[in-house]
């Protein structure tokens, strides 16, 4: 033992003199005598410790021992270059399923709070590809827009504005360009500029993207200062601005109009970029979504029974599209009066519904089956069940438009934070293709139109089914 220590200590002493010291330490400890386990392994680790010290020393020429780095810091400075200004990036919000954080965001005390905000999305707003292709070919294939672009906005930060980009990175969560090259693009835009830009980017169809304001609401809350925006005073400038094919000779149509909802969401002024930089007159444009203002005022008209349950064994199918607000009629009307819930969302598989429907029927429960149960087949695997079973059996239909759908779809993950992620667009076409009308052959006693008519739990839930969603 004491033999295998001794020549570890001499491979030590070999690589460095620097070390001796140390070693003539552990020299005159061996020479106490090493005889408990516990001892041996203490003596273990302090030898370790030596050689990676010896080793540390070799590595790095002339250290003063005052100013050898920690290892910790080391490795986090190989990592993370120093940003232009002592800007940080900071990751936000639980990984997705695609391992990315759904909120990147750049700041640092060199970013000065103002009440004047000028907001601007990224790409074909501020930079677009220098090789002329659609999309850049790499971190490195970006030019400004055009001169006007650095002159105006130095401009604007001379008059104390501060400059935010605001931009959805979808090609993230699409895996055709990396956070690392993403980053890296910015850091390079705002070395061009020489002046510090925050930067917040969603990674994709998450709840922060545009036209959604969180990466707004988060900039407000916690990196500005403290200072009250203005909304007056500030504006955003993008390119997604609902604007028609040939809105300018040869334009191409602008491919959404999020940039523009989502200054109209926030309640600042908006720009596109030509109106902007290059002083043109303002575009016309369409929306491209349903107005949630008019689907309210709209729906206010619309009546509902003063209930829709019964007294004795009832057994309901609802049919309608995702977010066409099923769950929330059933909470609301259905559930208080014992209604049994059968839901595919929380109980995943069609086995496990019509297990859950079966057991209920068996206990004589009024069941309700929350599904989009579009077609006739759908419909008749639960009707079966009711058969000899004494139950009234009823077809709720959903009477909430589709377009209304598409945007409840969004509410609701904007609503609940992103803990209820939007269908994707497949799923309401899979509806499409499987509906069939609903008819009293089916075996229903009654087929009931519900007509759409919201109901919000508080303020911040009205707030956000005004806002537009595309
Ligand atoms: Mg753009």
């Amino acid at each position: 033992m004491n033999y295998s220590l001794q020549r570890a200590l001499l491979s030590v002493s070999k690589t460095t003199t620097g070390s001796i010291l140390r070693i003539t330490e552990i020299r005159s400890l061996l020479a106490g005598g090493v005889r408990s386990k516990s001892q041996r392994k203490s003596f273990r680790t302090t030898l370790a410790m030596a050689r990676k010290r010896a080793i540390a020393q070799q590595s790095t020429p002339n250290p003063s021992p005052s100013k050898r780095p920690r290892r910790a810091t080391k490795k986090k400075e190989e990592a993370e270059p120093k940003l232009k200004f002592d800007l940080e990036w900071d990751f936000f919000g639980e990984k997705t399923s695609k391992g990315l954080h759904p909120l990147l965001e750049l700041t640092g005390p060199a970013v000065k709070g103002s009440s004047k905000i000028a907001g601007f999305d990224l790409d074909y707003t501020l930079i677009r590809p220098k090789s002329g292709r659609k999309w850049p070919t790499g971190p490195k294939d970006w030019m400004f827009l055009s001169d006007a672009v650095p002159e105006k906005l130095k401009k604007i930060h001379d008059e104390g504005f501060k400059i935010i980009i605001f931009t959805n990175q979808r090609g993230m969560e699409k895996g055709y360009t990396t956070p690392k090259d993403f980053m890296a693009k910015i850091d390079d835009i705002i070395t061009a500029l020489d002046f510090p830009i925050q930067t917040f980017v969603a990674t994709g169809e998450n709840q922060y993207k545009k036209p959604g304001t969180l990466m707004w609401d988060r900039m407000v809350k916690k990196h500005n200062d403290g200072v009250t925006v203005d909304l007056e005073e500030s504006y955003f400038v993008g390119d997604a601005a609902g604007r028609a094919k040939n809105w300018a000779p040869g334009k191409p149509k602008d491919f959404s109009c999020s940039d523009r909802m989502f200054a109209a969401n926030i309640g600042i002024g908006f720009y596109t970029p030509e109106e902007f930089f290059d002083g043109e007159d303002k575009a016309i444009f369409e929306w491209r979504s349903v107005n949630p203002r008019e689907v309210l005022e709209r729906a206010k008209t619309n009546q509902l029974d003063d209930e829709y349950h019964l007294e004795t064994k009832d057994f309901v199918i609802f049919t309608g599209p995702p977010a066409s607000g099923k769950s929330s009629f059933y909470h609301h009307f259905l559930e208080p009066h014992g209604y049994v819930w059968v839901n595919r969302d929380t109980m995943k598989t069609q086995a496990k519904c019509i297990e859950a429907a079966k057991k209920a029927i068996a206990e004589g429960k009024s069941v309700a089956i929350d599904n989009t149960n579009p077609s006739t087949a759908a419909r008749a695997a639960f009707i079966d069940l009711t058969k000899k079973k004494d139950y009234t059996v009823r077809c709720f239909v959903m009477d909430t438009p589709l377009e209304v759908c598409h945007h409840l779809n969004m509410v609701r993950q904007n609503q609940s934070s992103g803990k209820i992620r939007r269908i994707p667009n497949i799923g309401f076409n899979v509806y499409k293709k499987n509906y069939q009308e609903p008819t009293t052959k089916e075996g229903f006693s009654e087929i009931k139109k519900i007509p759409f008519y919201p109901v919000f739990e508080n303020k911040n839930d009205e707030k956000l089914f005004l806002h537009w969603t595309d």
